[in-house]
């Protein structure tokens, strides 16, 4: 979809159709969505219908239309069937026939549970709008009605849509597509919390059970609020939803404007180490609502929701966030700077563990998501690195270099500002050179080093220089009993050892072991997967042992020599005797 068609045409009809979609799910175990769209006062003679390939937030094609089943189109007064004809995978073409109203029907099958997809059975119904609605090319501006018929009196609707109407008609309105795709619906007998912060009215949605305490998340989640209303500068909403899923073992957040889903393993509440994650993606869902909903790249200025809509920001729209989803509950009270530097040391250990990292750069890595960050496979971990993941790192290192050139009267926290001034509240786009800008003149330095060397290029982050200055530094630690570095990961799999994973330039990786391998012997004698690592721990680095596999059915006999391993954990901590102005610099970053 080119710009001409997002934009609706000024010399549109001042009797421009009014659309009102129906969901009905009169048999929710079927998982299917029955879903109407009314067409009134249409005045072409063909109307055009899409759906989207793809949802904001979700870098990835997940072709939505592959769920549409039994379409069915009428001329709404006459129930006369109308012709219609696919033009492509998602673009539904019908010849209206001078029917000024037309009414088009379509079941959704929806079976995915998660923040992304759509979900119904017999306890509740979710849907996202990409993943249920068709967009009408060039009326993407007009407002959209949506009522919910729901199977069961008890099922209450809950949406960050306003309600048109009486209650009980479950009819709510979308004032563009847009903001119709930006709002979940959760429709069941969830469990619904009401409180106010800010003078603000919120909501939380809980579906399904587990160890999940309701009025602990909505203190800890109050706290992440206002400390980041705190930091932009106000609420820029009239009433926000959380809307989570406790489900087996999912773990995901989708951000809105107005709302964020997210999805958590209902059993992950009471581990101290398990909540504070849980809160950290509250802390990045809601961060979300102003960087990537509101202050957004350029090529997400307006969704092309046909296609791929590629930028190398993502690394600032994700990454900044998820470091901010490590720093807000820091600041909000609910852990400490002890678990804040541990989580952080984790990060580190990721980045550093990934061979990948000194390969793809994060611009590369933001621009590729949409075949590589959500399509990852055994060579993943080789040859890229998550702009999540180093996106977040390098947030921390620009943090670092800011506050240390600036006394901590200056911080990232300025960037965000700046960014959410200039682009965030117009909504207007920002390029690459945008961003670099304003964290220039925050920094007030050039940085041309830090973006080719770090930003567009693979060089490795420099942690112990940044953090020097606030009296910290990395170290790798040490393995008591070390054992000699092989460069893959085994798993057992029905009663087989499979290489699951090769560091390429690894001994393992050089001498051609292969993801898939089945491992059978070192130097003659059966291991398995369990006993690797303590069987390696009877040779030395420069050790050649010979590693027997089935390589696709065939017997082979791998000379392998053992290396060093590098280090696999990495953890932040104090200089011995920090200065006076290291100890001011910490306790200025940390609190
Ligand atoms: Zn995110």
């Amino acid at each position: 979809m080119t710009e001409a068609t997002t934009v609706r045409p000024s010399n549109l009809p001042s009797t421009a159709p009014t659309l009102h979609y129906q969901v009905a799910m009169p048999q929710p175990q079927s998982h299917l969505f029955e879903v109407t769209l009314q067409v009134r006062g249409w005045s072409e003679s063909v109307l055009n219908l899409k759906m989207p390939v793809w949802t904001p937030g979700s870098y990835l094609v997940r072709e939505y239309a592959k769920q549409v089943q039994e379409f069915w189109v009428d001329a709404g007064n006459k129930l006369k069937p109308l012709p219609w004809q696919k033009l492509s995978k998602n673009h539904w073409q019908i010849k209206t026939e001078d029917a000024l109203d037309i009414i088009v029907r379509y079941r959704v099958f929806a079976n995915e549970l998660s923040v992304r997809t759509n979900h119904l059975d017999a306890t509740h119904g979710y849907f996202n709008g990409a993943a249920l609605f068709f967009f009408i090319p060039g009326f993407e501006q007009q407002p959209i009605r949506v009522t919910i018929i729901p199977p069961k009196p008890d099922w209450q609707v809950t949406t960050p849509l306003p309600a048109v109407g009486e209650a009980t008609t479950n009819t709510f309105e979308a004032k563009d597509f847009d903001t119709l795709v930006d709002s979940p619906f959760e429709i069941g007998c969830h469990q619904l919390y009401d409180f106010e912060v800010l003078g603000k009215p919120h909501q939380l949605a809980i579906w399904g059970e587990g160890n999940a305490d309701p009025e602990r998340i909505i203190a800890d989640t109050q706290k992440i609020i206002e400390v980041e209303s705190q930091l932009y500068g106000g609420l820029p909403y009239e009433r926000y939803l959380f809307l989570l899923h406790l489900s087996a073992s999912g773990f995901g957040g989708l951000e809105h404007k107005n709302s964020c889903s997210l999805n958590y393993p209902r059993f992950s509440f009471r581990a101290k180490d398990k909540y504070n994650r849980f809160m950290q993606l509250v802390a990045h869902e809601f961060f979300h609502l102003w960087n990537v909903k509101r202050l957004r790249p350029k090529a997400l200025e307006k969704f092309d929701y046909e296609q791929e809509n590629y930028t190398t920001s993502l690394w600032f729209c994700e990454g900044t966030t998820s470091y901010y989803d490590l720093v807000i509950p820091l600041r909000a009270g609910i852990y400490d700077s002890k678990a804040f530097l541990e989580g952080l040391s984790k990060e580190i250990t990721r980045l550093q563990t990934t061979p990948g990292r000194l390969l793809q750069s994060v611009s590369e890595s933001s621009f590729d998501a949409w075949i590589k960050l959500y399509r990852r496979d055994a060579n993943s971990d080789n040859c890229q690195i998550s702009y999540y993941l180093k996106g977040e790192l390098v947030s921390f290192l620009l943090d670092l270099l800011i506050r240390n050139r600036h006394g901590n009267q200056r911080s990232l926290d300025d960037v965000m500002r700046l960014m959410w001034q200039q682009f965030g509240i117009w909504e207007i786009g920002f390029t690459p050179q945008h961003l670099r800008d304003a964290i220039e003149s925050v920094a007030d330095t050039d940085l041309s080093d830090f973006f080719n060397h770090y930003i567009d290029g693979t060089a490795e982050l420099p942690f112990d220089e940044y953090l020097e200055p606030f009296g910290l530094k990395l170290i790798g630690v040490e393995e008591e009993e070390p054992v000699p570095y092989l460069g893959m990961i085994v798993k057992t799999e029905n009663g087989q050892e499979i290489v699951k994973f090769v560091d390429a330039q690894s001994p393992a990786g050089v001498a051609g072991v292969d993801v898939g391998d089945q491992l059978l012997a070192i130097n003659g004698w059966r291991v398995t997967a369990e006993q690797l690592s303590d069987r390696l721990k009877d040779y030395r680095p420069g050790d050649t042992v010979q590693l027997g596999l089935f390589h696709q059915e065939i017997l082979l006999s791998l000379p392998v020599t053992l290396g060093t391993a590098p280090p696999n954990r990495y953890q932040i901590v104090q200089v011995e005797n920090p200065t006076d102005a290291q100890k001011r610099n910490l306790a200025g970053w940390l609190g």
